[in-house]
């Protein structure tokens, strides 16, 4: 197995510490609203990432933390009048209401920042105690030129990132690149007691106190997070635990590219998203993390309603030829000897192509040539022909935490009668004969299906769920 490696911007052999077993720790969400479907394409997919190896036999030790305190859980505190506590915890309440939706599989642990204050105090006193660090008017820095191999992950030196950055005028920092450790509260704001006076921890420190915790001081197999945290969150990070400890804080960075909408990356601060909780009350969570994998991680993925849509008549395909091969199965009347070297091929062109770096996309391709070879031998399919197909799908759905009973539920086709009405409307429609097409849309809601007018078609919907049934189009 091979894994495209930050650090060393390259594929190399993936050889975890210990034999069977997988650390990895992916930086997690601030919790103060809802999640986008930007994060959830860097939740999903590290999400497969620890799927697939533990499809490959590994144990994974999955760590993702809560930042529950920070400058923008503070403002939302104070424009809400509630408490950090009651903001963290209800967005954290949220965050696995939507995760779970998405068959986001939960952490082993989800540890908070609040709860590990004591820990980050420890290590910033460390840090201080060894020069790494210094105090200045109840604020705590860390001395970026102290530490030799700075800017390794970014891939540029010093002097290179200092000319792009500046010291603004109220900043006590000694060197621009200084990146704060400790921040001291302003009157009224939460915080905690320390060496260094009344303050809280700065996000950098939050995550390596938690691998030193969780992992105990050893280096983990893989962190992970979003293209953003490359520079200079996870600069730091390194920065923090490399200067003290001289041994790597991960053998492989992996970082997900981002989910941009109209060519702008989504986020929070754009005011450009759309959440997660929105996407699954159109799109199933099948759909959802179909059309997210179905781009490789490293590429930019941009996302439309057409993308979207296009994925999901792809996912239905591929769940037509597994209906298929599940109905094939109850016939007696299979051929028992032949050799399933083909399908068994497909399986391992599968694991090669997850091998290769978790390249989604490619795997999803081998998918449809596996699907493109049982149409056409679809009449002379043998059973264990049948029987390694169906194995195939399978595997490929729970690697991708796709929901195969979501999919049939989804998929229940619309009685003809309803099928017939929609269609009659929309001709009525085009015809302007608006009171008939009206009575018809009425007439449909009392059964339970909303119609919604689409370009040369109609989608229905479920009315209790909101949730699309199917989308009629090219209507004549
Ligand atoms: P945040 O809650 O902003 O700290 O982000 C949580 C995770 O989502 C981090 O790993 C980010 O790098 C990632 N992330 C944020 N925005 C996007 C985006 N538009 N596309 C992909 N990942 C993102
Ligand atoms: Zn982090």
């Amino acid at each position: 197995m091979r894994i495209f490696n930050t650090l060393t911007r390259s594929k190399e052999e993936f050889i975890p510490i210990n034999e069977k077993i997988v650390n990895m720790y992916v930086c997690g969400p601030t919790v103060y609203d809802l999640f986008h479907i930007g994060n959830a394409r860097t939740f999903i997919f590290f999400d497969t990432v620890r799927r697939y190896l533990e499809y490959r036999g590994y144990e994974v030790n999955y760590i993702q933390n809560f930042t529950d305190i920070d400058d923008k859980i503070i403002n939302k505190s104070l424009e809400e009048n509630k408490t950090i506590t009651y903001i963290g915890e209800h967005y954290i309440n949220e965050y696995y209401v939507d995760a779970d939706n998405l068959n986001i599989k939960r952490a082993t642990v989800n540890p908070k920042a609040t709860e590990n204050i004591d820990e980050m105090i420890n290590l910033i006193s460390e840090l201080i105690d060894n020069n790494f660090a210094y105090v200045i008017d109840g604020e705590v820095y860390f001395s970026v030129r102290s530490f030799k191999r700075y800017g390794d992950l970014f891939g540029q030196d010093i002097d290179t990132l200092k000319s792009g950055s500046r010291i603004q005028v109220n900043d006590k920092k000694r060197d621009a690149l200084d990146f704060i450790l400790w921040k001291k509260s302003k009157e009224g704001e939460p915080g905690y007691n320390s060496p260094w006076g009344y303050g809280r921890p700065g996000w950098h420190t939050e995550c390596c106190s938690m691998i030193y915790k969780y992992f105990d001081k050893s280096t983990i197999d893989i962190h992970g997070g979003g293209f953003d945290l490359i520079f200079p969150h996870h600069e730091n990070e390194i920065a923090q635990i490399e200067c003290l400890s001289n041994k790597k804080l991960a053998n492989y960075w992996m970082h997900c590219s981002f989910l941009n909408i109209n060519d702008e990356k989504m986020s929070k601060s754009l005011g450009n998203f759309l959440t997660a909780r929105d996407m699954l009350s159109k799109y199933s969570s099948s759909v959802i993390r179909y059309s997210i994998l179905s781009v490789h991680y490293r590429t930019t993925l941009s996302f439309s309603e057409e993308q979207i849509k296009a994925s999901e008549k792809s996912l239905y395909r591929i769940n037509n030829t597994y209906k298929s091969l599940l109905k094939l199965k109850g016939n007696d009347n299979l051929g028992i000897c032949s050799d399933v070297v083909i399908v068994k091929d497909y399986k391992n062109k599968f694991i090669d192509k997850m091998d290769d770096d978790f390249n989604t996309a490619d795997a999803i391709s081998i998918i449809f040539e596996f699907i493109r070879y049982v149409n056409k031998n679809i009449d002379s399919l043998t059973r264990s022909e049948v029987e390694e197909g169906i194995s195939l799908i399978e595997d490929f759905y729970s690697v991708f935490g796709i929901r195969y009973l979501e999919l049939m539920e989804k998929e229940c086709e619309l009685p003809d009668y309803v099928v017939n009405l929609v269609k009659e409307r929309y001709n009525l429609k085009k015809n302007k004969e608006y009171h008939k097409a009206d009575s018809i849309r009425s007439e449909l809601e009392t059964k339970g299906f909303v119609l919604e007018d689409i370009k040369g078609g109609t989608r229905v919907l479920d009315i209790n769920t909101k949730k699309i049934i199917s989308t009629i189009e090219d209507i004549l």
